[in-house]
């Protein structure tokens, strides 16, 4: 089937293909259109992530927001060699899109999936391993990831790390990973003050917005060995005027990557146009432009961007997860758009720790350390997200 640029890019956007096309004939469809295109893929660049040796494409695939397995398999025959998936994304189905992306493929691709933030016995984490060896149709997982540590106390699970260490002995995972969006800067640090050494990488947001403690964080990691992937890259990504037709995508990628620390990167790309737009800056520089694109997009998203920092939540008499609300405000308003996400980020949260605890409280004592209005996203959270 033949489909042009503009038929395509419509379809894609649009997140419809699998109702308009037939799996193969999209497959064929997209290949068409990435060999068509005069677009020049660039020679891939790769770095090591940390002590586990992988030689890794500065610009990994971020799976969660792509409905298609064949977007991830262009990025694939294009040097992109990191995926990074979890069940949760899509309703629990986008392992199994990236399984489908991995056939014939697997030996020359390292996957990266998570166990839920959730699970802490040895019994779950077996349990979720096993579950995703299953929907990924591999054998073997390259970096577990335990999602969302928000601390020190999961990392340290003896439970955790003995049922992690079993399933290596066996061969079904090959690196033990942790991920962090709320206070990245201790996680981090424990990670390297971890006499073993048990995890091996570190999936951490981090973008032109951090503060500058996570950068020496990240960078004390990198030298002791632990391999850092950063997400979040685009600081959510949101629609702004302020750049005119400007995308400061690429701007906050190379950003990110003219940090040497940073072993790759894994932005979410729902089509070929995310794709092709990520993969580019692969050997660009960072230039005075960027800067410049970076400086009006940051002001720009201030009065609303939050870091996910998690420096407020001390500072909340009823234990408000407030990060966690706003990072679930981010994936419904920001480019993810992805209501689907947002809810399920939302109602991982006890009803005490979300929103709805606002509406008992006298008064709001919470203080973010970016000037925030605490009081109204977490009302906004509560009319989106119930
Ligand atoms: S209103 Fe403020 S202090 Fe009260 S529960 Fe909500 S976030 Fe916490
Ligand atoms: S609301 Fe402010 S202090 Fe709280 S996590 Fe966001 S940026 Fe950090």
């Amino acid at each position: 089937m033949k489909c042009n640029r503009r038929e395509f890019l419509k379809v894609g956007v649009m997140g419809t293909t699998s109702a308009l096309i037939a799996t193969n004939a999209l497959a064929e469809a997209v290949q068409q259109y990435a060999a068509a295109e005069p677009f020049a893929f660039p020679d891939p660049v790769y770095r090591i992530l940390g002590r586990t040796g992988m030689k890794v494409a500065m610009v990994g695939f971020g799976a969660m927001l792509t409905p298609e397995a064949e977007v991830i398999r262009v990025a694939l025959d294009h040097g992109v060699n990191y995926v990074d998936t979890a069940r949760k994304y899509m309703g629990g189905k986008n392992e199994e899109i990236v399984a489908k992306a991995l056939k014939g493929r697997r030996d020359k691709v390292y996957v990266a999936t998570k166990t839920p933030a959730e699970s802490r016995t040895g019994a779950e984490i077996v349990r979720d391993v096993e579950t995703s060896l299953k929907a990924l149709g591999t054998d073997y997982i390259d970096v577990i990831q335990l999602h969302n540590v928000t601390g020190p106390e999961r990392i340290f699970l003896p439970e955790t790390r003995e049922a992690l260490a079993r399933l290596k002995q066996q061969g079904k995972v090959r690196f033990f990973g942790v991920t962090t969006h709320t206070n990245p800067t201790e996680v981090l640090n424990a990670l390297v003050d971890d006499k073993e050494r048990f995890f091996d990488t570190v999936l951490v947001a981090y973008n032109f917005k951090s503060e500058k403690n996570l950068g020496r964080a990240i960078e004390r990691a990198a030298k002791a060995g632990v391999g850092v992937i950063a997400m979040k890259t685009q600081a959510g990504g949101y629609v702004t005027e302020a750049l005119g037709r400007i995308s400061p995508h690429q701007a906050a990628l190379k950003w990110v990557l003219q940090n040497p620390n940073i072993a790759t990167t894994i932005p979410g790309m729902k089509d070929l146009s995310h794709l092709r737009e990520d993969i580019a800056v692969m050997g660009m520089p960072f230039t005075y432009a960027d800067q410049r694109i970076l400086q009006r997009y940051g002001a720009a998203v201030q009065p609303f961007y939050c870091h996910l920092c998690g420096t407020c939540e001390g500072t909340c008499a009823q234990g408000v997860e407030i990060s966690t609300v706003n990072r679930a405000l981010m994936y419904a308003e920001g480019a993810y758009k992805n209501r689907e996400l947002a809810l399920a980020t939302y109602r991982e949260l006890p009803v005490t720790a979300s929103a709805a605890a606002c509406l008992d409280c006298a008064g709001c004592t919470a203080r973010c350390v970016n000037g925030l209005n605490i009081p109204a996203k977490m009302e906004r959270a509560r009319t989106m997200m119930g």
